[in-house]
């Protein structure tokens, strides 16, 4: 068990999602788990008011004692709340400021509503977008789509062009499913050489249903994700990304499982130890464990009456954030990539083990396939760094193992032991 005090020590810094609109969204993709939140808040508004944000942003920054403060806006759609509403908070976190701290907003959209006079606005305030695709338009379309079932795609390209144009950093976020999780390096190749992207997020989607009463077994939706098959597409984007693009390309799971193979936190709540530290604010102040926790039993105070950080702290919260550990099952604390997984996220645990309390996470299969794959490579990545090198040098360090392999391969006889070390004959190998 970890001890309450463990988590508290380490209090700071912490995170806000911040859902200005509530539930509401201009589009309907067939996955999204938020849509339904509108239905705790009947009648309401779903709207944020001025006094809600100033409230929120005085209590953020000064209950951050990091150099740098970063505010998450995200939705539902956060530009739903038209651009009055974040020329207002841009005001608000100048005027509340005091001591000077670097401020970045980043802002997770699905880009429909973007214009010349939003670009001006995010270049000139230097905001961070997220901007959702999930690959070249037939696996993009495929779910992420309007409320008349029409595909999404060439919208979302078009605004992408203003993005570009105005030259705002972009990262991009890719909700892995059933669909595009079939075609790894259509959809990687995809993001890094037609969209540009530097900084890449896979999000596996897992949407339970319910609990099978019959079989106790979790039933998913249609969009769902194998836990193999994520496995499989996160190893066929790796192998492709060490051999060309470390250090070009940044993919979030990658640089994570680095850090932890480096000794480091994660950096990601899904594969650190315990969670807890990003929690979700809606329209009306409520404050919540997480943005995947947004239910009653999970509501921890508004922020008229309670302050951020007594929310972090509070009991409730804390307990919440240390479950993430105390509940993992003893596959997972027997499992040799437990360092860089961690049982991953808690949303995720659905899968019931024979008389044991604990769920195992959906996508364990796959997690286990991919940290395990990755090791070697990490290795290689982590002596690098540890040397005070670029881990970029593994692109370099591999093309040259694969020439030196090749060499040895044209001289071998097929009687010969193989290459690769495994003791056979070279025909009875990779000569076969
Ligand atoms: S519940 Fe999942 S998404 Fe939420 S903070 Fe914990 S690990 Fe992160
Ligand atoms: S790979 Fe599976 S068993 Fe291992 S820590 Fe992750 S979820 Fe647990």
């Amino acid at each position: 068990m970890i001890s309450l005090n463990d988590q508290v020590a380490s209090k700071l810094p912490f995170h806000v999602m911040v859902k200005p609109r509530g539930a509401i969204c201009n589009l309907a993709c067939d996955y999204c788990y938020y849509l339904k939140k509108k239905e705790m808040y009947p009648n309401a508004s779903l709207r944020m008011d001025d006094e809600i944000l100033e409230i929120f942003i005085k209590d953020y920054i000064s209950s951050q004692e990091t150099k740098e403060i970063t505010f998450a806006w995200q939705g539902g759609e956060p530009t739903l709340m038209g651009l009055d509403f974040y020329k207002k908070a841009v005001k608000f976190q100048e005027k509340y400021n005091k001591n000077n701290q670097k401020i970045l907003n980043t802002f997770q959209t699905n880009a429909f509503l973007i214009t010349e006079e939003w670009a001006i606005f995010f270049k000139s305030n230097n905001f961070l977008l997220g901007i959702s695709i999930d690959g070249p338009q037939n696996l993009h379309d495929k779910f992420r789509r309007d409320k008349k079932g029409n595909g999404t795609f060439n919208e979302i390209m078009e605004k992408l062009k203003i993005v570009m144009k105005h030259q705002i950093d972009y990262n991009i976020l890719t909700c892995v499913n059933s669909e595009n999780v079939k075609f790894p390096l259509e959809v990687y190749h995809f993001l890094r050489d037609d969209i540009k992207a530097d900084f890449i997020q896979f999000i596996p989607i897992v949407n339970e249903i319910n609990q099978n009463a019959k079989t106790n077994f979790a039933n998913v939706s249609e969009h769902t994700v194998l836990g193999t098959a994520y496995g499989n597409f996160l190893i066929k984007i790796f192998d492709d990304w060490v051999s060309n693009d470390v250090g070009q390309v940044f993919v979030q799971i990658f640089d994570s499982a680095l850090a932890s193979w480096m000794g480091y936190p994660a950096g990601v709540c899904v594969f650190d130890k315990v969670c807890g530290k990003g929690m979700a604010l809606e329209f009306n102040g409520d404050v919540y464990s997480c943005d995947h926790f947004v239910t009653h039993e999970h509501f921890i105070g508004n922020i008229k009456t309670h302050s951020l950080a007594n929310m972090l702290t509070s009991d409730v919260q804390q307990q919440f954030g240390l479950a993430k550990w105390n509940t993992l099952t003893e596959k997972c604390r027997k499992c040799d990539v437990l360092a860089a997984c961690y049982g991953g996220c808690p949303k995720n645990r659905i899968v019931p083990l024979k008389n044991k309390t604990f769920k195992q996470n959906y996508l364990c299969s796959g997690y286990k396939k991919f940290f395990t794959h990755i090791k070697p490579y990490m290795k290689i990545m982590g002596e690098e760094l540890k040397n005070q090198r670029s881990a970029s040098n593994i692109v370099k360090i591999l093309k040259n193992r694969n020439s030196q392999k090749n060499a040895t391969k044209t001289k071998l006889g097929r009687n010969d032991p193989c290459y690769c070390g495994s003791g056979k004959k070279y025909k009875k190998c990779h000569g076969n």
